[in-house]
Formats: C-alpha cells, sequence, structure tokens
C-alpha cells in the first residue's frame, strides 16, 4: 500500500477541513473516527423530516469573510440568527442583554434610563474592586451588569451548567456575551450568521468528498496506533490527556446529555433555543431544532417537532468530553501536555479535545485555513 501523506483522527470540522485542503492540493489522506458517523459534533440525525443536533445545538457565526466564503463554498448558509429567550421561574426575557431585556426586569425604556439602573445595580461591585480586574465570573457579572440580572439569567443558569460556584469560575467564561443599549436580540456580534441549508451534515459530506474515511475505528485499539507504518504524519484531533496515556494525570470536561423527544405539535416553544435560568428546572435549555432551518409558514407545514432539553453534567469516563474546565489544575495540566505535544514530530495536534480550548466552529476551521502554505 503507497503511504499516506496524512492520517486524520477524527472527523470533526478541524479532521475534515483539514482532509479537504489537504486532498486539494494532492496530498493521499485516510480519515478515522471512533462514531460510527462523520462529522464529530455537528452531526445531525433527522426524526420526523426535521435535523437534529445530536451533540448539542451549532449556530455557526463568524467575523472572518475568508471563513465565512470558505463555507459557503461548501454548501450555501440560511439566515438563521441566534435570539435565545430566558425562563427564569416562568418569566421570560430576551438574551442576550439588550433593551429589551433592561425593559423586561426594570420596565426602562430608554438607553439612558437603563444605563442609570445599570450603574446603580454594578455600584456595590464596582466599588469592591477598587479599580482592579475582576478575578472570578461572579466579580466579572457583577461588574458588568449588576445585581438583578446576575442573579436572574447568570448565577443559577451558570452553576447548573459549569457545577460550580460563580466565584470558582473565570471571569472570560461571561465576558463572550454581549451587553447591548439597543433593541437587538442577536446573540452574537459578529458579521456572519447562519446553518446550512440541509443541515450541517451537508457541510461535512462536502468537506470530504472523495477523502477515504472509516468510522467506528478508535486509533487506540487499532492497527493505526502504530500510525508511522501507514503514514508520513498525523494528525489527531481526539483528546489530549488520551494521546498521552493520561501520564500527567486526566483532564475534566464537562459534558451535555441529551433528553430528545417527539412533540404532536408543530410548534412547541415558539423559538429554537430556550434557556432555563434558574434552579428549578434541572436542565440548562431546551432546543426545538426545527426552527434552526424552518421559517414561517414552513414550521407549520412540518406536523411535528423534535426538542431536546440539556443536562449539563461532569464527565466520566466513556462520556462524551465537551466543555473544557478553564480552571487552575486544568489549565496548568493541559499547559504541560501542550509542552508534550510540541516535541511529538510530524503529529498536529488541531481542534477543541486535542487543543483543550473551548473552540467555536469558525476558529476551528480558521486555523486549518491558516495551514494552507504548510501542506
Ligand atoms: P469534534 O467535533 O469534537 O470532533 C472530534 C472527533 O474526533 C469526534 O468525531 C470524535 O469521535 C473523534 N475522535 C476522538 N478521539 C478519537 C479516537 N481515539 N479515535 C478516532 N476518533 C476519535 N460552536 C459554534 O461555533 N457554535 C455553536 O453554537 C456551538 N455549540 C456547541 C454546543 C456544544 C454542546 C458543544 C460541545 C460545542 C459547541 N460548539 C459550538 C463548538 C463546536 O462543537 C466545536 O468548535 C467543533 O465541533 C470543533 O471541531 P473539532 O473537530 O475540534 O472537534
Ligand atoms: N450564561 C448565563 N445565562 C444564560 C446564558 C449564558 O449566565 O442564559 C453564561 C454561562 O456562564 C455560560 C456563558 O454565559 O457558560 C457563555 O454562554 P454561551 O451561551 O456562550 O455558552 P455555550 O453554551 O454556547 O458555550
Amino acid at each position: 500500500m503507497e503511504k499516506l501523506d496524512y492520517l486524520i483522527v477524527g472527523s470533526g470540522l478541524f479532521g475534515a477541513t483539514f482532509a479537504h485542503m489537504a486532498t486539494k492540493m494532492g496530498k493521499r489522506c485516510l480519515v478515522i473516527d471512533k462514531r460510527p458517523q462523520l462529522g464529530g459534533n455537528v452531526y445531525c440525525e433527522s426524526i420526523e423530516g426535521i435535523n437534529v443536533h445530536k451533540y448539542g445545538a451549532h449556530i455557526f457565526h463568524t467575523n472572518n469573510k475568508e471563513v465565512w466564503d470558505f463555507v459557503n463554498s461548501i454548501v450555501e448558509f440560511n439566515r438563521y440568527t441566534n435570539c435565545p429567550v430566558a425562563n427564569y421561574k416562568g418569566r421570560l426575557f430576551n438574551l442576550p442583554f439588550n433593551m429589551n431585556t433592561f425593559y423586561q426586569m426594570w420596565g426602562v425604556t430608554t438607553p439612558e434610563e437603563a444605563t442609570a439602573k445599570i450603574n446603580e445595580q454594578k455600584a456595590e461591585a464596582v466599588a469592591v474592586l477598587n479599580g482592579r480586574e475582576p478575578q472570578n465570573l461572579e466579580e466579572q457579572a457583577l461588574s458588568l451588569v449588576g445585581k438583578d440580572i446576575f442573579e436572574t439569567l447568570i448565577k443559577e443558569y451558570t452553576e447548573k451548567q459549569w457545577g460550580r460556584k460563580c466565584t470558582e469560575l473565570p471571569a472570560f467564561i461571561i465576558k463572550r456575551l454581549p451587553v447591548r443599549l439597543i433593541f437587538d436580540n442577536n446573540y452574537f456580534n459578529d458579521k456572519y450568521q447562519g446553518i446550512p441549508v440541509g443541515g450541517y451534515n451537508r457541510l461535512i459530506d462536502g468537506l470530504l468528498e472523495g477523502v477515504e474515511c472509516k468510522t467506528g475505528v478508535d486509533f487506540f485499539n487499532s492497527e493505526y496506533r502504530d500510525w508511522r507504518k501507514y503514514a508520513d504524519n498525523l494528525v489527531y484531533t481526539g483528546a489530549i490527556d488520551e494521546y498521552f496515556d493520561y501520564r500527567l494525570g486526566k483532564l475534566d470536561w464537562r459534558t451535555v446529555s441529551f433528553k430528545t423527544r417527539i412533540e404532536d405539535t408543530p410548534n412547541y416553544q415558539g423559538n429554537a433555543v430556550v434557556n432555563y435560568t434558574s434552579h428549578d428546572k434541572p436542565y440548562t435549555r431546551v432546543i426545538e431544532h426545527k426552527h434552526f432551518e424552518m421559517f414561517g409558514k414552513e414550521v407549520y407545514d412540518c406536523p411535528k417537532t423534535v426538542i431536546s432539553e440539556e443536562y449539563s453534567t461532569e464527565y466520566k469516563d466513556g462520556m462524551e468530553p465537551y466543555y473544557p474546565v478553564n480552571d487552575e489544575r486544568n489549565n496548568s495540566l493541559a499547559d504541560a501536555y501542550r509542552q508534550l505535544a510540541e516535541k511529538e514530530e510530524n503529529v498536529i495536534f488541531g481542534g477543541r479535545l486535542a487543543q483543550y480550548k473551548y473552540y467555536d466552529m469558525a476558529p476551528v476551521i480558521e486555523q486549518v485555513l491558516n495551514f494552507k502554505s504548510l501542506l
């Protein structure tokens, strides 16, 4: 057998985009994945004619035109704009924090009134900080939007999501959420946003067209473990600690379990994403998948709907590792593994699991596009 240029472990967006680029440049690639299907976390399953995001709801968003043009060259994207609604003990609020939220919370109707209210709400936290940077998520949130919003929309949701107190989490997690003094419920600030027309599987199929792929193959329990026999280079997108046989210790992850069911109604909650921000509901969010791809009349043309409740849980062996836990222990352990990774010859460690980074889809694709010159 002729040797491969690249053995690629993992068919998520990193592996699939890498395989696409390398194949286009005439390189011989083989992609293996331990799951029964390709696509990593963006894989969708069709139920009742609806694309169900099996590994968690995915909304593509980016400011990078090169990335946007690239994905659109593979498959057209629709106009979906993420506008989640928060449900706190039956009261509804728009997200991210914007004039609609401030009106719903305090009845303020102008940016000036909202600013005054936010300043009043955050005064205590700002005084405590006394000029220093917020040291944790609670300090960050309180000094950004103040007490009412923290207590209604952040505190309990974050505790459910991360299984840790807000004082034990890094400030940067909450910096992802915009705060706006305009009536704008778009969750993202990015210029480009959408869902592939026909679903994410079309993006993956397009990326992997003409690439040899094998599913149900775990790198560590297969002939490919001895990869140098088969390939000149390895692209590894699995968990970094597993690659090194956990020799420095195990990294922690958060994972999500999904309870998915069909409801006999065309429109269950009127929105793709509803966050449950209080402890009285055990799940963090309810996703109604059809709203990602069906708009207006289309919602009612499809008589049923599929919803998923998301339960955030601590990772145990055998579960899917979803979110890296960015506390001190895990960050320094991941750094130590990264140093080992740098010494591995002809191995590229790419994507969320191999880099132990909380990456969105677009930055993962951007990284691969930046490899172009090296291929
Ligand atoms: P993955 O998609 O995880 O792919 C890695 C692949 O490697 C998997 O298929 C796995 O089976 C395979 N693999 C691992 N180990 C082995 C092995 N030993 N042998 C063979 N195969 C192996 N990003 C956004 O931009 N917008 C969103 O709305 C969004 N929502 C998200 C929601 C959730 C619940 C999660 C977890 C993530 C979300 N993301 C979102 C992030 C997005 O999923 C990632 O950026 C993207 O999937 C990263 O691609 P990847 O290739 O690095 O990893
Ligand atoms: N968050 C919150 N309330 C919400 C939504 C988000 O407090 O209704 C916080 C929470 O700490 C979360 C962080 O903001 O981890 C980032 O939210 P995002 O929706 O970006 O997280 P994702 O689940 O998409 O990774």
